[in-house]
């Protein structure tokens, strides 16, 4: 049997499916990012990246050989890593590790030595302050009724990002704005309901530990990128003065990029994008990694289907999964890819693993062919900071 074949489609709202096809008739399914992004008549880097992998390592080669055809991605191609060539790998090995589940009839997280539980924990984003039309205080309310929503739905955790841009060094009051809405959010849903943050690297390290300390009376779950990615040397004195957990890693992109951080034990939780870091392949390797060091993975996920299935194979096997990120289980544009939707039926706080062979999904390829190419938008400016000059955003 070899890889015969391969198509990506670009679908709204800015994702790329993979589809890779076999000798015997097989067909295997990936989701690689758009990096950067859709703008103007541009291509994602990422095709080109998956284009280049495909002809020169997959096309021609035995499917069965994942970690084989992994490294031969990774290490032949001499310039390697960040996050645009293992976004490409990972949409690849997430569709060999499809086909070979496929072929096997079992369950991808099976082929990873099996459940490690009975089913994955997922969170809901608030975003409803986010709204910078609104007042202070309206956007407040609004978050934490749209929190409260989302706990009546039954989930039992959620996640927003508290604070907009910020200045290098920023006032007392983008310090209380940001606390007032945390408290408002951890009052309205109690303290049985667990409240992530996420700073989204805008914060200097000056403002992250005010930041952190400001919101640590609310008793976080965790506070995710509380500095930009490239600080990885600054988070272990952050790590140090507060008792919330801290999480990175949704923009590092391999096992050699955590390792400097559970060396430094400056990380309680690791949240490699199975997306982005290489793929399942990768990703459950930094999980075992991560054991070791006693942190736990949040695998990052706010993208299509695919990858969120990929993702909870990956819970599903990974003894220190803690919870998966998603956005789309109450999204129907994005449940009309899959001819089996319900693989992401969720009962409470938690999704069922998905017990089907391969990701257990059923893309559906007259929905994906339907369309693609089109309502393709996303473009990201720069976030200034009141000088003019460029920040965090
Ligand atoms: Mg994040």
């Amino acid at each position: 049997m070899e890889v015969t074949s391969y198509e990506l489609y670009a679908v709204p709202p800015r994702w790329q499916l993979l589809k890779l096809e076999t000798s015997d008739g097989r067909v295997g399914w990936g989701e690689v990012y758009t990096k950067w992004h859709f703008t103007g008549d541009s291509q994602p880097a990422t095709a080109n990246a998956v284009d280049q992998l495909m002809h020169q390592y997959v096309l021609g080669e035995d499917p069965s050989a994942i970690e084989r055809l992994w490294q031969a991605m990774y290490r032949s191609s001499f310039y390697r890593g960040g996050s645009v060539q293992m976004s490409a790998i990972a949409g690849i090995d997430e569709a060999l590790w499809d086909l070979k589940g496929n072929a096997a009839g079992l369950p991808v997280y099976e082929l990873l030595g099996g459940p490690a539980r009975d089913r994955i924990r997922v969170y809901q984003h608030v975003r409803s302050h986010g709204d910078v039309s609104l007042e202070a205080s309206e956007a407040t309310g609004r978050a934490a009724a749209e929190a409260r929503e989302h706990v009546d739905a039954g989930y039992t955790a959620v996640k927003l990002v508290p604070t907009d841009g910020l200045e290098l060094v920023d006032t007392p009051s983008a310090v209380e704005r940001a606390a007032e809405v945390v408290g408002a959010v951890r009052e309205a849903v109690g303290p049985d309901v667990d409240v992530a943050l996420d700073f989204h690297g805008r914060a200097s390290k000056a403002m992250a530990a005010r930041l952190v300390d400001a919101l640590e009376p609310f008793d976080p779950m965790f506070v995710e990128e509380p500095l930009a990615p490239e600080q990885v040397g600054e988070m272990d004195r952050l790590a140090a003065r507060t008792s919330v957990p801290i999480a990175t890693g949704e923009r590092l992109y391999s096992r050699w990029e955590f390792r400097p951080l559970l060396e430094a034990d400056a990380v309680d939780v690791v949240q490699p994008d199975v997306s982005s870091a290489g793929g399942i392949t990768e990703t459950k390797k930094i999980a075992d990694m991560a054991e070791t060091y006693d942190v736990s993975i949040a695998p990052h996920c706010p993208i299509g289907p695919v990858a969120l299935a990929a993702s909870l194979h990956v819970d599903a096997a990974a003894p220190n999964a803690l919870i998966q990120e998603q956005t789309i289980l109450e999204d129907d544009r994005a449940m009309s890819y899959l001819r089996n939707p319900d693989v992401f039926e969720r009962t409470g706080g938690f999704l069922e693993l998905p017990d089907g062979p391969g990701l257990g999904i059923d893309v559906d390829e007259d929905r994906v062919r339907e369309l693609a190419g089109t309502d393709l938008a996303f473009d990201r400016s720069p976030g200034y900071r009141a000088d003019g000059s460029v920040g965090e955003r």
